[in-house]
């Protein structure tokens, strides 16, 4: 039997939130962002109005102000987009227990075998969300995930687009590789510089050339542009298994000066951040315990801002603990970095990027992941940081689980 999938995706979600809260400035420019006093924020969602003006979700303040200097600016509102979030969840719950969110205004819903016909139950939630919340929603139809969630991006607002087994080379082949889930910039220039332009181009590439050229992910994007994405859609409210990851080390020669406990502190947290990402999880708290020559334990953690699963972020977060326990050099005879608060990182996708999807996160992001690739290929030792070259430390880089 095949497969129904949905992807539901609510239009413009914070600006929409906005809107519907202060009618009044419904028909003006609206622009949600952070940090409006000092014009440093970025562009987190825009309604229609300043969408017809050229603002794009992502770009500075600055820039957009250029644009529509008259635009309403609204710091964003979290509590309010989740209670939205959580009555749509509702009336997506009483179509299927199979509800994955995928961020805060986005998620996938299996209705495989449901007594409506995909685009009929489609229009059924889309109607329902208009009527109950005031919001309005894309929704694709499909047989995968990966197209489904192509599908709601095609019409908008307040649209469904369904694309089947029969039609899907005809209605998405043509499209450009960059409309597919997991393509991004990076990728889809690499995939322009081999001639590989549109989603069908994709599908008809050898996948072993694919993974020679982007890794694993190759191999992956050449079966979602073919319709082989498998991938079940978990239940609603499924957490992720683990608690905590904890990363530690016994230090058989005593380490006393603070530049090699620095170092160790920050090969543990990168280890510790390196499981967190393969677990797809995101941690708030970072924890360290040492245990002293005498055998006492101390353990501290700081809570983050934000959850995160950037290297940087955990280690900075690792040093400081150290730093400010331990003003004065040491001696331990074991480390342990530990991180807690996990949830999946899909959970809180929009709200890292309320919080901190600042630039200079988004590439430390793509340098975590180049390095856990090289890693995964050549070993754990393959890659370390400067800092750690003062231990002498290849020794010590081997022994990390
Ligand atoms: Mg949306």
């Amino acid at each position: 039997m095949e497969r129904t999938v949905l992807h539901s995706d609510m239009n413009n979600f914070f600006a929409s939130v906005e809107c519907l809260s202060r009618p009044e400035i419904r028909f003006k420019p609206v622009i949600v962002c952070g940090k409006t006093e000092d014009r440093h924020g970025i562009v987190l969602a825009k309604n229609n109005v300043a969408k017809r003006l050229g603002v794009s979700t992502g770009e500075p303040i600055k820039q957009a102000d250029k644009k529509c200097g008259g635009a309403v600016k609204i710091n964003p509102d979290f509590d309010k987009y989740v209670l939205y979030s959580k009555i749509a969840g509702e009336i997506y719950n009483e179509y299927t227990d199979q509800v994955e969110s995928f961020g805060i205004d986005e998620c996938w819903l299996e209705i495989s075998g449901g007594s409506k016909f995909g685009e009929a139950a489609a229009n059924d939630i889309r109607r329902r969300i208009k009527k109950e919340t005031g919001l309005t929603v894309s929704i694709g139809v499909s047989f995968t995930k990966t197209f489904a969630k192509l599908c709601s991006d095609l019409k908008k607002p307040d649209a469904v687009t369904s694309v089947r087994r029969s039609d899907f080379r005809e209605k998405i082949w043509p499209l450009p590789c960059n409309a597919l889930l997991g393509v991004g910039d990076v990728t889809n220039r690499k995939l322009n510089s081999l001639y590989i332009h549109t989603i069908g181009d994709l599908a008809q590439s050898q996948p072993s050339f694919l993974s020679s050229r982007l890794g694993k992910n190759g191999k992956q994007l050449w079966a979602y542009a073919n319709g082989y994405d498998t991938s079940p859609i978990s239940y609603f409210g499924e957490s992720i298994p683990l608690k905590s990851i904890s990363n530690g080390m016994t230090i058989g020669n005593d380490l006393y000066a603070n530049e090699q406990i620095r170092a160790m502190v920050g090969i543990l947290a990168d280890g510790a951040a390196m499981k967190l990402r393969s677990q797809n999880a995101v941690c708030k708290t970072v924890g360290v315990n040492f245990r002293t020559t005498d055998l006492n334990y101390i353990q501290r953690q700081i809570r983050l801002d934000s959850y995160t699963d950037i290297s940087s972020v955990i280690t900075k977060a690792a040093y400081d603990i150290y730093k400010q326990s331990f003003p004065e050099p040491h001696i331990f005879r074991s480390l342990t970095v530990r991180l807690s608060d996990l949830v999946p990182k899909s959970r809180v996708y929009s709200q890292t990027d309320l919080f901190g999807f600042e630039e200079n996160l988004t590439r430390a992001g793509q340098l975590d992941c180049a390095v856990d690739e090289i890693r995964n290929k050549f070993g754990t030792d393959s890659v370390i940081r400067g800092s750690a070259l003062c231990l002498n430390c290849q020794n010590i880089g081997r022994k990390i689980p």
